[in-house]
Parts: structure tokens; sequence; C-alpha cells
């Protein structure tokens, strides 16, 4: 199996190093987001040191450099995800990707009655968006184990349903869903389907090319990138066939107070002064997990998640919330007399960061009857040792609260 170096991969995370209360930092909030390796923060900094413009407006040498490294970053967030340079919109994340299909897309082909169904694992992004444009959200069960109910969801698909949206990796529970076969059922059934890739981009290979969704999306600051960008990947037919809903500048061919055209694809869902930046930054931070290796990476959570489990399980009172078979790095959990918020504290103040709260599920910490769990949530750059420390911590948490 391919190994990775972690003295090696946390040296190129500085804030790694920070102490926190006097302690060391064990963090475990990558689902939340991810930290920045050197390569990200260089990127940032040499682009504002040496390139920084407006791009796509002017003649001069920094406009054409920062147009350059723009687009250049569409190239490699493209190549990266094997798909053509014109699927890759920019956008602030994977939330304003969820917004733009239920507007563009979604809200012009909609008639009263009609259903998009997702899971009962989804993210607020992937609800509320749906709901903004009157369809009417229809979830499928989740199992006691935190997978899908997979017959239960095709019993749910129907005449009415417009779209089929999902999450390829729930940020509560780590579940991975069988998103090849959920696409393979809706194609048979002739409706599109989104899927969210948030959770899934910085620890597993995503092959557009043959993956066969109608939309994805993502997050750079989930694969070690900045916050505030992201990518909207669609088929070009749906793109050709969208209104766009920001309308100013860049995204226009022509403007007169009559009428206005608008500019090829992708730049017509671009309007207004992107985030030139974020888009670098992003495009290195895919370099850098290129660099490091993807299979690498996934063999080393995987790993982790095991020892995790396993450490987890010898806690008293502990429970996991979430045991799927497929399951990616995140360890989701309550303990018995113990509010997750107060946890939360005790942990923090021994240097270890997880989440506590509903991780922006409600309806999924409705199903299994807890308001919060407490999330730790692995990457690349975390280790046994990150494990053990919160391991001591929880323990001393239970001596304290109860
Ligand atoms: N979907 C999932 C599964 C997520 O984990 C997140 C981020 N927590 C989002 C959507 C929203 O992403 P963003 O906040 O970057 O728009």
């Amino acid at each position: 199996a391919p190994t990775l170096d972690l003295d090696t991969i946390r040296a190129q995370f500085p804030i790694l190093a920070e102490p926190i209360h006097g302690k060391r930092l064990a963090y475990l909030d990558n689902a939340a987001t991810t930290q920045k390796p050197l390569a990200v923060l260089h990127a940032l900094d040499d682009y504002y040191r040496h390139a920084n413009a407006n791009v796509h407006r002017a003649v001069h040498e920094l406009a054409a450099r920062a147009t350059s490294r723009y687009e250049g970053a569409r190239d490699r967030i493209a190549a990266f995800f094997s798909t053509q340079r014109e699927q890759i919109v920019f956008t602030r994340g994977t939330t304003e990707s969820i917004n733009i299909v239920a507007r563009c897309f979604l809200l012009p082909r909609l008639s009263p009655g009609d259903e998009v169904l997702i899971t009962g694992m989804e993210h607020h992004s992937n609800i509320v968006p749906w709901q903004l444009v009157g369809a009417k959200v229809v979830a499928a069960p989740v199992l006691d184990d935190g997978s899908l109910d997979l017959d239960a969801w095709r019993g749910l698909i129907s005449p009415r349903t417009k779209l089929i949206s999902v999450v390829q990796v729930s940020n509560s529970l780590g579940t991975i869903n069988p998103i090849a076969d959920m696409i393979a059922a809706a194609k048979a059934h002739g409706i599109p389907v989104l899927v969210d890739g948030a959770q899934a981009i910085a620890h597993s290979r995503v092959d557009l090319s043959t993956l066969g969704a109608d939309f994805y999306c993502g997050s750079a600051h989930k694969t070690f990138g900045p916050t505030g960008c992201g990518f909207l990947w669609a088929r070009s037919e749906h793109y050709e066939s969208m209104i766009p809903w920001l309308g100013g500048g860049d995204m226009i061919r022509t403007v007169s107070f009559e009428h206005s055209t608008w500019n090829e694809v992708p730049y017509k869902f671009e309007a207004g002064t992107p985030d030139i930046s974020g888009a670098i930054g992003f495009a290195a931070s895919l370099d850098w997990i290129e660099q490091v290796g993807l299979d690498a990476i996934a063999a080393h959570e995987h790993e982790l998640l095991e020892y995790g489990t396993a450490a987890l399980a010898q806690i008293d009172g502990l429970r996991m919330i979430g045991t799927a078979r497929h399951k990616a790095g995140i360890l989701s959990f309550v303990i018995d007399q113990a509010h997750p918020h107060d946890v939360g504290a005790i942990l923090d103040q021994d240097g270890v960061a997880v989440r506590t709260g509903h991780h922006c599920t409600m309806p999924l910490m409705h199903r299994f009857g807890v308001p919060a769990t407490i999330r730790a949530s692995l990457a690349v750059y975390n280790g046994r040792d990150d494990i053990d420390q919160l391991a001591t911590a929880l323990r001393k948490a239970c001596r304290l609260l109860r």
C-alpha cells in the first residue's frame, strides 16, 4: 500500500505547530475546513506580490499575468477532475453551486408538486436551495448504521421527481454513498443528478468524465485551499440551457438598455470580479494533493479511521453515530450524560479541535434522536498521536462531566 511520511507532511502546515492553550494542537475539524500547506500560502503570496490585477479586462502586463494564472487554475482544476475547462465555473463554494442549479436549472423547469429527491443525510445546502425555489423536498431514509436505505430511495423515484441530489460523503457521519449505482438508477428514469462532492474531493479520486452525473460541486477550503472559492461542474448542454442568475461585468457579450446577450460558458456564470487568488490557491492545493497522492491519502485516512474507531470504542458511555461499512474519515459520537458542547469546550482546553453541533444536518440529528454530536474529522496530516490526544481528553471530559 502507498505510504506517506507524516513528519514531512506536517512540516508543510505551519499552523499545526501553533500552541493552543499551551498544548499541542490536534486539529480534528477537517470536515469543517482544512489547514493550508506552504504551497498554497506561497501561491497566494506570489500572486499578490507579482501578478495582482483584475482579470480579462486590460492589456497591461499584470492583467495578463492575473488572467493567465486565473485561467490556468481553471485548467488545473479541470485536469484534476478529468474534465473540460469550459465545464468548471468558479463559485464561492458548494453552497453557491447548488443554489445556481436550483435557480437557473430547476426553477424554470418546475411545476407545482414537482419533487427533488435527496437523502436523509444531506447538508442544509442540499435542502434549503430546493425549498427556496418552491420544490417539494423528498428525503430517502437513513438506516441505523448511517447508510442510505437504497431500496427505499429507489421506491421514492416517481414521475414527479425533477432532480435527484445526493451527498457523496456525509459530513456528519462519513458515510460514503453508492453514487455510481444511484446515477445509473437516475439515468434509467431520465432524471438529472447532482452530486455534492464537498467532503469527497480531498479524500478520493473523482473522475467527472466517467461519473455520469449532471452536476457536481466542491469547495476549495476542504481541499487545503482558501475559503470563499469552489466550483460547479455541469454538462455543457445544461450550461447552455441555463439563464444566469447573477448579472454584471464579464458575464455579457453585448449590453444595451433594451437587451443584453451572454458571454460564453463558463464566463456567463461568473459575473463581477471573481475570487482570483482563491482560484489560484485552489489550483495550488490540488497540485499539493496530487504530489502526496490521493491513494496514499485514502490509505492513511482509512488506517487512522480504524485506529480511531477502536480507540473510541474503549471509552465508557460513548456511542458512535454512523458505522456504515463504506465510511470516510469521520468519527461522530455522543457521550452519555454529557452535552457535546461541554465536551467540546473541555477538549479545546487540551488542544483538541473538534466540531460539536448539528453540522448543518438538523434532519439527520433528528433521525438519530440527538441534538448534536461530537465530530472528529480526519485529514492527511492527522496521526495516531492526534487520536490518542483526543481519547485522553475525552476520558478527562467524562470524569469532569459525569
Ligand atoms: N455539503 C457538504 C457535505 C459539506 O460538508 C459542506 C461544508 N460543510 C457543504 C456542502 C457546504 O460547503 P461550503 O460551506 O463550502 O459552501
